[in-house]
């Protein structure tokens, strides 16, 4: 059945009735205070009035949905419906229609780039220039317990984790996301019991911050929204 195209007014209230008129980021409280166009309503013929491309959102997120911090494939995830995109273009999109590569069928290791003031920073490829691309993000900071990151499969889920299997990220296979940090954690929590003394949320003074962290086995900064595959190198850096 195609999606049925709405009228703004539509297209608010359906949403909204939704959720009960909450923002859908899992870990929000805050009413919705718009309908957010997941994929931009300029790369549309009719607008996107769909409901499959609506998202329910407090004023904060929806500023940061708009930033692109927040991938499209979250939100079909969150709101739970089938993606829905512009004639032309696939699922693997961002908000405004800009291709992401398609996901690998096997994961391979990842270098994960250093930040510049990190002792590990040598100016490689991946390594981060400097801070713009991840500080207007909000950042969690995970101190390792050990320096090897691998990807690994457990109980179906993949996660990146350090070898003691300290978990860092959760992926989603239908997606293509990884999924964000306090998903991550609810997804570990169903494994075993995880502890972890604090979430660290910061815009600034990262550099300070890390170094207080660091135990030994350095920093992993991570987003804390989800972010498409083709982002991880730009959403993940090591201290
Ligand atoms: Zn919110």
């Amino acid at each position: 059945m195609n999606p049925t195209l709405l009228s703004r007014n539509e297209f608010e209230s359906k949403s909204f009735q939704r959720t009960n008129g909450q923002c859908i980021i899992p870990w929000c409280e805050k009413d919705a205070v718009d309908a957010h166009h997941i994929i931009e309503r300029e790369l549309w013929d009719n607008g996107g009035y769909y409901l499959q491309n609506a998202a329910n959102v407090c004023s904060t997120h929806h500023y940061d949905a708009e930033e692109d911090y927040i991938p499209p494939q979250a939100f079909w995830d969150w709101h739970n419906v089938t993606p829905h995109t512009p004639s032309g273009y696939g699922i693997h999109i961002d908000k405004w229609g800009n291709n992401f590569n398609h996901p690998p069928n096997q994961f391979t290791q990842l270098d994960i780039g250093h930040l510049p003031f990190s002792s590990d920073w040598s100016g490689s490829e991946n390594d981060f220039q400097e801070l713009s691309r991840l500080t207007e993000l909000p950042l969690i900071l995970i101190p390792l317990e050990s320096s090897t990151l691998e990807f690994k499969t457990i109980e179906q889920q993949t996660y990146l984790t350090d070898s003691s299997e300290l978990p860092l990220a959760a992926y989603n296979h239908t997606y293509d996301v990884w999924l964000s940090w306090p998903e991550t954690t609810g997804a570990m929590r169903q494994i075993q019991e995880v502890q972890y003394d604090e979430e660290y949320e910061f815009y600034t003074d990262l550099r300070e911050h890390v170094a207080k962290l660091d135990h030994g086995n350095g920093v992993l900064i991570r987003a804390k929204y989800p972010f498409h595959h083709s982002q991880f190198l730009d959403r993940l850096a090591l201290y």
